[in-house]
Order: structure tokens, then C-alpha cells, then sequence
């Protein structure tokens, strides 16, 4: 007789109860060997200093252990950060993670966003979205608001929706801008479909789609109908499908913040079968990139 092993339990990030645990398992992904080193020159060996610190003998920076990643960046907890990271992976609302986790609205929505950037930090193109200049710079900064955003008219940023075998790639596309996909639009009949401040066109060259969101200052009205569905909303990109009805639901959605979006849902779609919480809990303990 044959006998099946039970199935094992996923190592879950979730297991976390009180804050000592917390803090031991967020270490763990921080320190994955358990060998500190200095954020700032990258010294092995630190010491130890009371209350925690820790000093760099090579070039003497004074650290603690979250110094310098994503989850420093907001003044939670390791439980609370443990257990946003859960309300997230479960697709929580803003508000009901704000409540279910027993903080503020706004603090709920800061976290929010500093895991999203933490995500899409650790993707190939992260530099060309939050290097200065680029459409996420401002993000970085907490004294950033959106009310003062320069609103770059019809020099949006474009990204490419890519399949490959059940994956999809969000690219941002550096060469085209809002008016490329208004001029491919007139010139060359390339299909566009307009979602409330969203934009989707039909196939352009390997993409599935070209996607931007812009505001009411982009000229919507210059749009041509063409006959015809657009692929991805013909059956050919099941991310679409995915991520429409879900693009609805968040509060906050502008021309800055959509690439955020993007990438999450990007991320949800690629791990579906999977629970996210271990792969949150990773990105905020990864380091803030640096961009000279
Ligand atoms: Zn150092």
C-alpha cells in the first residue's frame, strides 16, 4: 500500500503573533545569514552598540537593523508591518486594512504605498521609474504631495502589457508618450479604449496592449473610434480581465501612482496560486535603492 506524505505547510510569513516574533522573522529576511554589514560602505562586522545600534568600524555610521529598508520608511511596528503585509495579500481595502490592523487611515495608505514601491523596486526596470525624474522620484520624498504635481500633458509615461506562457511583463516604455499613442491612434488606426482616466489600445508590435492613465487634462475628446475589439479585451490577455475590475477599486488612482498599480496587480496575477505575504515581507526588508 502506498502511502502519500502530508502535504507541508508553506513556510508562511504569517505566523507571526507578538511583536518579539515579528521582529525575529522580519531579522531573518533581513539578515538572511545571519552577517550584518554597514548599509552605508558595506563593512562586514559591525559592533554592537546599547539599545540596539550598531556602529561600522570602517567608516563609523551609527545603524539599526531596519536602517536604511523599505519597512523604516513608516514608524510601524514589525507586527504591524507583519500584519499590513497579510491585509494586503489577502487584497484588503485601504480601510479595512486600516482597521484591521488598528491604525490610521492615512499611516494605512503611507504603508500601502511603500510596499507597492517596495515591490516594483525589485523589478528589472525599477531605475527608469524611481530614478530622479522619473514618474516615481517624488514618492520617495515624504514631503511630496500630489496637490503641487507638474502635470506633463501629453508626455505621460506609456507602459506595454507582454504575455509570456501565463507571466505578464509591465514595461515602462521610455520612447512613447500619451501623444505617440493619440498620433498611432489617428495616423495608423491603432485602437484605443478608453476606461474612465485609463487608456488601453489594441496589440502594438510584441505587446498585448499599450496602457497609460492620465487626467483631465489629456485631450480624450481627439480620440478616433475604429471598428473592431481590441485584443485584450477579446479573450487574448487574461491579465486584463484580471486587473480591470480591479483597477476600479482603488481609491488615489493617478497618473504618478498607476505604475504602482500596475506592478501589483502584475504581481498578483503572476503568483495567483500563491500566498504573497512571504514575498512582502521580502521586498520591505530589501534595501531603499540608491539612485546617484
Ligand atoms: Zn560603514
Amino acid at each position: 500500500m502506498l502511502y502519500e506524505d502530508p502535504p507541508i505547510a508553506p513556510q508562511a510569513g504569517s505566523a507571526s503573533q507578538n511583536e518579539e516574533d515579528a521582529r525575529k522573522e522580519l531579522l531573518s529576511r533581513c539578515w538572511p545569514d545571519g552577517r550584518k554589514f554597514c548599509p552605508r560602505c558595506r563593512s562586514q562586522a559591525p559592533y554592537q552598540l546599547a539599545g540596539g545600534r550598531l556602529r561600522c568600524g570602517g567608516c563609523r555610521y551609527t545603524f539599526h537593523d531596519f536602517t536604511g529598508r523599505w519597512l523604516n520608511e513608516t514608524g510601524l511596528s514589525a507586527l504591524k508591518w507583519t500584519a499590513l503585509a497579510q491585509a494586503f495579500a489577502a487584497e484588503q481595502s485601504t480601510r479595512e486594512a486600516a482597521a484591521s490592523v488598528g491604525i490610521s487611515y492615512n499611516t494605512a495608505f503611507k504603508a500601502f504605498t511603500v510596499l507597492r514601491l517596495a515591490l516594483l523596486a525589485l523589478g528589472a526596470d525599477a531605475s527608469q521609474l524611481l530614478a530622479p525624474g522619473a514618474p516615481l522620484h517624488p514618492l520617495l520624498d515624504a514631503s511630496h504631495t500630489e496637490e503641487r504635481d507638474h502635470f506633463p500633458g501629453t508626455g505621460l509615461p506609456v507602459y506595454g502589457l507582454l504575455s509570456r506562457s501565463q507571466h505578464i511583463f509591465v514595461d515602462l516604455l521610455p520612447e512613447l508618450t500619451a501623444e505617440s499613442v493619440l498620433h498611432f491612434n489617428h495616423n495608423f488606426h491603432l485602437r484605443v479604449i478608453r476606461h474612465g482616466s485609463i487608456l488601453i489600445t489594441d496589440r502594438y508590435k510584441t505587446y498585448d496592449a499599450l496602457i497609460l492613465c492620465g487626467d483631465e487634462n489629456l485631450p480624450y475628446h481627439y480620440l478616433l473610434r475604429h471598428p473592431g475589439q481590441i485584443f485584450a479585451e477579446s479573450g487574448g490577455c487574461p491579465f486584463w480581465d484580471f486587473s480591470r475590475p480591479r483597477l476600479r477599486q482603488f481609491k488615489g488612482l493617478s497618473w504618478r501612482r498607476f505604475p504602482l498599480y500596475l506592478k501589483e496587480l502584475a504581481l498578483r496575477f503572476n503568483l495567483r496560486d500563491q500566498d504573497l505575504t512571504p514575498t512582502l515581507l521580502a521586498a520591505l526588508c530589501a534595501p531603499v535603492p540608491k539612485f546617484a
